[in-house]
């Protein structure tokens, strides 16, 4: 018996080849707990081929146990595949969607191919998993090629254990299996014609939406400003970064810089958007104001034949691929979805017929401290599990409303959902149902326990409270730091940092940049920076200059106009009195300690940016003029306590960043020295909560932990002190991974320490 990701990955033809090799006799077979196998020879063949089942594996497949017994010989001669079944557990994995491989290029490219250009050409090394799976065991009847019938060609290499297709559920080929078509400007065409046209499409700077593996993108040629123009403002997406696609990692080093890492991430099987550094400002416009590029190689066989097609016609720039989405809304999966949605986008649709039955968005990957990191965890990754330290009953835990992802847990493996988005959008709410429902039918578990954010507001919790059985509420920023002892199997004591825009705090506030110790399965703040208004609550998130003039105010005193009012030209004077007074008087100004809207003061007082139109636009502009060159002079926080819990004062910092503005300082030097200045009080501040506590192991986490420098710099501050320091890799930082955190929370039985 044989479990882990074993099949749909060509485990049983591996396997039969390994018994030809002794010729052994017996069966392999799929079934609900993975893949079993009978097998009978001589003397010490039978063990031999055990050990080699073990040891050698197909590339995409993951063996997490291999368990045997000895059977009565029954003297079979022959070995074969058998038929799927059994009603053992359901344990079997799906793998995840694999990027098209080389032997599957090759052929694709090579003119006198029966698979020339066609666009689903896979094999047991590649192809669509969980995309098209509707159940267990992975087997055609089982996946939305149920529809397409094999044509003699296809079956031979289906039924040959040593062909590459042998058992390749969605084997297809121009004859019997899927095609696209193409809608433009009322004219309809197909196959090669298809794909021909909408080069020419391409080329001629026509937005298109183009359906994907696990929906559609929005494309256009990223070097056409018109084009790109036409996308932002029909995706009323004013600045917000978009990937691009380019054809082979040759083409990416001419405009990115590439580490090792990055190159092997990109040209991965599960083959992310990777967040690059651009050698220039080429494509300005697909990412305005950040020094960095997301980009990915044409990971499907219809990328492939498009680029190929493309490159023959003298293009072989990058194509902008964003997600086919109107704002927050869920990624389209289907041309009526397309059209009824993308419509005002695009001015042609390329759609195809093989219906995607799980939608799953681009997943995007970065390298940071010397480790590939997860921004957004969904195809090619989704549903591989996050391998617990320990287990228990079945957890379901519904994650938070921004980038949500949700999680279940099935003995001592976590299975997150791909990216749902924003909860606040209706229709995420539905995916996120839908989602659920497909998840849970494939791992055939039924929660013990719900966990959801603390947050009474939520969506999320919304859901979570609507569902059956037992609820845990489980704090923000605790299921933060969580998410990295779960990635790990942390035993406590341990510190949790957790910097990130906004969470529900267990005083009611909101918090964002907590330090927080767990010892003895509870938790408790130990410290956080020192409240500060929000003058009109979430605008502050869009409207930079509202958190810096509540910081500047509390810095400054009532005399902060002569210190800065100047920096506030930007702001139409009536509006800057009325939330003056807002702040004076403490209305509509909630409290908060989050390092996101304090990292959005600085952009504005830096002046990087006075209004926002996307979540952390400002700092992560701020960063991307790092490094800023020698600036000397870390900015100061100062720390104090009380009742235990120590707080951090930005005012220095404020009033030293004002003082570089009104110098005539470039804002790289501001930005470098609120780094570096933010990042000295973090580890001084994680010093003086550890040493009383005895604690040597520090996890980072939260959104702002995705700023580069800020992970490295505070990685490295604490590692000089001595701690162990651990970040998220698997999970995303930010809200995207906090379901782990929430359901490692519920696992280990976590409470508050009041
Ligand atoms: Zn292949
Ligand atoms: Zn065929
Ligand atoms: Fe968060």
């Amino acid at each position: 018996m044989v479990k882990g990701v074993v099949q749909g990955v060509g485990f049983r033809p591996h396997v039969y080849k390994l018994a030809l090799e002794r010729a052994l006799g017996g069966w392999v077979k799929n079934d609900a707990s993975g893949v079993t196998i009978e097998a009978e020879g001589p003397g010490g063949e039978v063990e031999a081929f055990v050990k080699d089942i073990s040891r050698r594996r197909p590339a995409a497949a993951r063996i997490d146990s291999v368990s045997s017994f000895s059977l009565p010989v029954s003297g079979k001669k022959t070995f074969f595949i058998a038929k799927s079944g059994g009603r053992a557990p359901a344990s079997a994995m799906i793998p995840a969607d694999l990027a098209l491989c080389t032997d599957c290029r090759r052929e694709l490219l090579d003119p006198s191919d029966r698979r020339h250009l066609y666009p689903f050409t896979n094999c047991t090394n590649c192809g669509p998993r969980y995309t098209i799976v509707k159940t267990v065991p992975y087997d055609r009847p089982f996946t939305t090629m149920a529809g397409f019938a094999m044509c003699p060609g296809c079956l031979r290499e289906y039924g040959d254990p040593l062909d590459r297709r042998f058992h390749a559920q969605p084997n297809a080929c121009p004859v019997c299996g899927p095609s696209v078509t193409l809608k433009a400007g009322g004219k309809i065409s197909s196959g090669p014609a298809a794909l021909e046209k909408t080069a020419q499409l391409l080329i001629s700077g026509r937005v298109g939406a183009l359906q994907s593996l696990g929906g559609f993108h929005l494309a256009c040629r990223a070097d056409d400003e018109g084009a790109i123009a036409a996308l932002r403002r029909a995706k009323r997406r004013p600045h917000k970064p978009f990937a691009v696609m380019l054809p082979s990692i040759a083409a990416v080093r001419e405009f990115c810089l590439v580490s090792k890492l990055e190159a092997a991430a990109l040209a991965s099987p599960e083959a992310p958007v990777v967040m690059l550094r651009r050698r220039s400002r080429a494509f300005e416009s697909a990412a305005p104001g950040l020094s960095k590029l997301g980009v990915m190689l044409p990971y499907t066989p219809l990328h492939a034949a498009l680029f190929s097609l493309l490159e023959k016609k003298g293009f072989s720039g990058p194509l902008v691929m964003t997600s086919g989405n109107f704002r927050d809304e869920p990624i389209c999966k289907d041309l009526p979805e397309a059209l009824k949605r993308l419509s005002g986008a695009a001015s042609f649709t390329l759609s195809h017929d093989r219906p995607i039955h799980n939608r799953a968005d681009d997943s995007v990957a970065f390298e940071a401290g010397g480790a590939l990191r997860l921004a957004r965890r969904a195809r090619g990754f989704v549903p591989a599990a996050v391998k617990l330290a320990s287990g228990g009953r079945s957890v379901l835990a519904c994650g938070a409303d921004l980038k949500n992802a949700f999680c279940l847990t099935r003995g001592q493996e976590a299975f997150l959902s791909q990216h749902i988005g924003d909860l606040a959008e209706p229709q995420n709410q539905d995916f996120f149902r839908e989602t659920l429902f497909n998840l849970g039918r494939l791992l055939k578990v039924s929660p013990a326990v719900t966990a959801h954010d603390l947050h009474p507001d939520y969506a999320s919790t919304a859901i979570a409270l609507g569902l059956p059985g037992k609820k845990l509420a489980v704090q923000h920023h605790a299921a933060h730091a969580l998410s990295v002892a779960a990635e790990y199997g942390l035993e406590e004591p341990f510190l949790g940092i957790s910097f990130d825009g906004t969470g529900y705090g267990s005083d009611g506030r909101s918090w964002g940049s907590e330090f927080l110790v767990f010892e003895g399965r509870t938790w408790r703040r130990a410290g956080h920076l020192k409240y500060f208004a929000l003058p009109g609550g979430d605008l502050c998130a869009f409207e930079l200059w509202r958190p810096a003039l509540a910081l500047i105010k509390a810095a400054f005193g009532p005399g902060w106009v002569s210190s800065a009012g100047k920096l506030f030209r930007a702001v139409p004077p009536g509006k800057l009195l009325t939330v003056e007074r807002m702040i004076d008087a403490g209305v509509n100004c909630p409290q908060t300690s989050g390092m996101g809207r304090l990292l959005d003061a600085f952009s504005f007082i830096a002046g990087v940016r006075t209004e926002a139109t996307y979540e952390a636009q400002g700092p992560m502009e701020l960063e991307s003029l790092l490094p800023g060159g020698k600036a000397g002079g870390a900015y100061r926080f100062n720390t104090s306590e009380a009742s235990g819990c120590l707080e951090i004062d930005p005012a220095p910092a404020v009033k030293a960043a004002v003082a570089d503005r009104r110098a005539g300082r470039p804002a790289a030097c501001i930005s470098t020295r609120l780094h570096s200045g933010l990042a000295r009080a973090a580890v001084e501040n994680a010093f003086a909560v550890a040493r009383g506590a005895g604690i040597k192991t520090v996890c980072l986490s939260g959104g702002v932990f995705q700023n580069r420098t800020l992970l490295e710099l505070v990685t490295a501050g604490l590692k000089n002190k001595g701690f162990r320091v651990y970040s998220n890799k698997l999970v995303p930082a930010n809200d995207g991974g906090i379901a782990l955190g929430q359901a490692w929370y519920a696992l280990k039985g976590y409470k508050q320490k009041i």
